[in-house]
């Protein structure tokens, strides 16, 4: 037996794991320590109710002999919730066909799976800052990666001309509300993207689980919105994010028709092939939820909760102001992210655990553009987000 060698290549242990065996120690040091969580960027919101009694009828229809039902045919996502989503899309004017759209346990999966259907020398360019598991499945596959630089200087908004000389990706991820600077591309900025992939003949992956975020109605949500994505991007959706759904478990990714290789062969019958071959589909109860998402009730419902959490990254966001520290994002974005005072932020997340008994995340484990910045989630409760508050501005 030989092992895939490029699991030796991933640096340490991955990110949250390392943060919760940190707070794990602190914690069996000082048992009594009152910790607020602002680090993972789990919701805390219960369920919506239309969510709720959607599940609780499905599994009622499951325990009845005629409403029981095995396998999802195929394994893509049944059609009551396929076209639930391209209704979803179509009430902000972006037209995406059900059967472009395959449904899946989860964005995180279909972020490392869908590098099955690429070749396995492609290059991946990748922002840096950026959520962890793009590096580590390119890693992971043995695939390389460029990255591009996100900081100050491009307000962590990487754009083509900042792709460094001698790189041409054939695949590029796009975060979008990033995760974790919570900067948000302009229509225009994802237009250069769009132009750039079309002409170097590459594929953006463009990650939207932070779209219901976006207040602000002239920033883009999906890559579709914008012309010319249709040639060149595939988009990855969760529930998890909308509709509390980090512990159900479901997520879609949308590729277009007209997307191919340079010899014309179609990414959505791989995607697909792939799928209904290493996947055999979400259960019907967690499909049942996730179309009362995008019911008109689920929604108002899910976006009063989204409300809920941006209300807390605005409590958050007064505390660094009212200390002088400037911070990013927390407006179109669950995410607030700061400057740490000593550049080092992983001690900076140490002092935060002892002195403030907050647990942040570190900027330096989304990528070495990280090192220097703390990032903070608005995704407590919010008794817990003004304590939080409360002990930063103490003194
Ligand atoms: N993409 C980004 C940018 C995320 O931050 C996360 C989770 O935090 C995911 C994807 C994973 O989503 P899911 O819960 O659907 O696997």
């Amino acid at each position: 037996m030989r092992i895939n060698r490029h699991f030796l290549e991933l640096k340490d242990s991955y990110l949250f794991r390392r943060i919760a065996q940190e707070v794990a120690a602190y914690k069996s040091a000082n048992p009594t320590a009152d910790l607020v969580r602002l680090g993972i960027g789990d919701v805390t919101q219960p369920l919506a109710p239309a969510v709720v009694d959607a599940m609780a009828q499905a599994s009622r229809e499951l325990g009845v002999r005629e409403t029981f039902r095995g396998y999802d045919d195929g394994g893509v996502g049944y059609d009551f919730l396929r076209s639930a989503i391209a209704r979803y899309y179509a009430a902000r004017g972006v037209a995406v066909s059900d059967d472009e759209i395959i449904v899946s346990d989860g964005a995180k999966s279909d972020l490392g799976n869908i590098l099955d259907i690429f070749a396995d020398d492609s290059l991946a360019l990748i922002p840096d800052p950026v959520y962890p598991a793009y590096v580590d499945t390119n890693v992971m596959s043995g695939r390389r990666v460029a990255y591009v630089e996100g900081s100050e200087r491009n307000d962590f908004l990487p754009a083509p001309q900042d792709v460094p000389d001698g790189v041409t990706p054939d695949v590029i991820y796009i975060c979008s509300p990033n995760n974790p600077t919570g900067a948000v591309y302009t229509r225009d900025g994802l237009k250069a993207w769009v132009d750039y992939a079309n002409a170097v003949g590459a594929v953006i992956l463009f990650d939207a689980a932070y779209e219901a975020f976006v207040q602000d109605e002239t920033l883009p949500r999906s890559i579709f919105e914008i012309d010319g994505a249709r040639t060149c991007a595939i988009e990855i959706c969760t529930l998890s994010k909308i509709g509390g759904f980090t512990g159900v478990r479901c997520g879609y990714t949308i590729v277009p028709r007209e997307l191919t290789d340079a010899d014309g062969n179609a990414l959505l019958a791989l995607w697909r092939r792939r799928q209904t071959t290493k996947f055999n589909g979400v259960s019907y109860v967690t499909q049942r939820g996730a179309e009362a998402v995008f019911s008109d009730d689920g929604l108002a419902q899910c976006r009063a909760n989204i409300s809920y959490y941006l209300e807390n990254a605005r409590i958050i966001g007064g505390a660094l102001q009212s200390l002088a520290i400037p911070y990013r994002g927390g407006t179109n974005s669950p995410y607030i992210w700061f400057t740490v005072p000593n550049g080092d932020s992983w001690a900076y997340f140490d002092r935060l655990l002892r002195e403030k008994h907050i647990v942040g995340t570190p900027g330096a484990g989304f990528g070495q553009r990280g090192e220097g910045y703390m990032r903070l989630t608005a995704f407590g409760q919010r008794d817990k987000v003004e304590e939080a508050a409360k002990r930063l501005t103490d003194n």
